[in-house]
């Protein structure tokens, strides 16, 4: 009997265990379209050949979650980091991940083509490619779009937060409208459209303004990629895409991207999110002030902000409501998975890292997803982008 009892009992766990990984993910290409480990956490010296205890990824748990291929975003800010400028920054972050590369020969392969990415894949290895986030890295020279594309860039973001001279950012065209020069794409803007298109670029669209969005899609010959974007009507947040924005990325047969950040998966959070940086958070830190240093009052206030932000974390269920949104509205064929992981300070509970993307899966049988439309999901739209842009 009591063998019996054991018996049971590990039947049960084998079960639960093989729920929690469910075969199909495994089988599945599993691509993310955005991970920010470079800026975040490679470029201040950690080696993310195996499992680090910071950070969202790395490679050992890149594999653990079945991932394939990876997207390195290559991301500065509107300062950049090195004097020498934007196009600096984003080599020096290329560098990086060539390094890395280099440490692990047999692991990680670069993605140039397209014929690359599906060898990498066949092969088991771990394909890397590079997405450059932000057009203001290019420094409004057409030579710097090539330089780059030579050096791997195979999607550019328009814009990230900061517009640049040739296009606006969402940020831009909906908080600080009135100080805007212009709006959307210039004509410089279209050539590096048309650039992007004849060198084998993907046209990134997350982070535009809806004007350069519109401006972009009726440019471009070729299907986009809004790399880390979620559903506005769900989460109406600006970084987020209206119901328009996603017929027209179906109709031009492009793909929008998932992105996991709490804030822009989830109402409610993003509502406290408004609220703790508003007044009420400017009061706290106003009173904090009167007692300790800046970089105490730093630190106590970053505590206090992620615990009172803990109890509106979304579920993973929440996330698939997004995915879930975009196939009902127009279909299985124009959604993939975007995390932003590294890049983003709060996902849905239980989705910590890179190890977690099974959980995704997991919900998508839930609901009945079939096999043919998780692995849509999970990786073959973006590789439908990818060979029609790639060479
Ligand atoms: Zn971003």
């Amino acid at each position: 009997m009591r063998y019996f009892i054991l018996f049971i009992l590990l039947f049960i766990s084998v079960y639960i265990f093989a729920q929690s990984r469910p075969k199909i993910h495994f089988k599945a290409v599993l691509i993310d379209t955005h991970n920010d480990v470079l800026s975040s956490s490679v470029l201040e010296g950690n080696d993310i050949s195996h499992r680090i205890n910071t950070g969202q990824s790395d490679l050992d748990r890149w594999k653990e979650g079945g991932v394939d291929v990876q997207f390195f975003s290559v991301w500065t800010g509107d300062t950049p980091r090195n004097k020498e400028g934007f196009f600096k920054d984003a080599n020096q972050e290329i560098d990086s991940l060539e390094f890395l590369i280099l440490r692990n020969p047999g692991r990680i392969v670069p993605g140039y083509t397209f014929h690359d990415v599906i060898a990498g894949i066949r092969q088991k290895k771990f394909v890397a490619l590079i997405g450059v986030e932000g057009g203001h890295m290019i420094e409004g020279d057409m030579n710097k779009l090539d330089s780059l594309y030579k050096r791997g860039m195979r999607y550019m973001t328009l814009t990230w937060n900061n517009s640049n001279s040739w296009a606006t950012s969402a940020m831009d065209e909906t908080l600080h409208a009135d100080s805007l020069q212009h709006k959307g794409l210039t004509d410089f803007g279209r050539q590096v459209v048309r650039r992007m298109n004849e060198l084998g670029v993907i046209v990134d669209l997350s982070h535009t303004g809806e004007q350069t969005f519109y401006d972009a899609i009726a440019t471009t010959t070729k299907p986009v990629l809004l790399s880390h974007s979620s559903v506005w009507n769900i989460c109406p947040v600006f970084r987020n895409v209206k119901d328009g924005q996603i017929r027209a990325v179906a109709k031009n047969g492009g793909v929008i991207c998932i992105n996991f950040y709490s804030g822009f998966l989830d109402s409610n959070f993003a509502k406290k999110m408004d609220e703790l940086e508003g007044t009420r958070g400017k009061q706290i830190k106003d009173s904090l002030k009167q007692f300790y240093d800046a970089a105490k009052m730093n630190e106590i206030w970053r505590q206090y902000f992620s615990a009172e932000l803990e109890p509106y974390r979304p579920s993973i269920s929440k996330l698939v409501d997004h995915i879930d949104y975009i196939v009902k509205l127009v279909g299985d064929d124009y959604v993939g998975i975007g995390s932003d992981f590294d890049g983003v300070s709060s996902v849905p509970v239980g989705l910590d890292d890179v190890t977690k993307y099974p959980l995704i899966t997991e919900e998508l049988i839930k609901r009945g997803y079939s096999k043919k439309s998780i692995k849509k999901i999970l990786g073959g739209n973006v590789l439908r982008v990818m060979k029609a842009n790639f060479k």
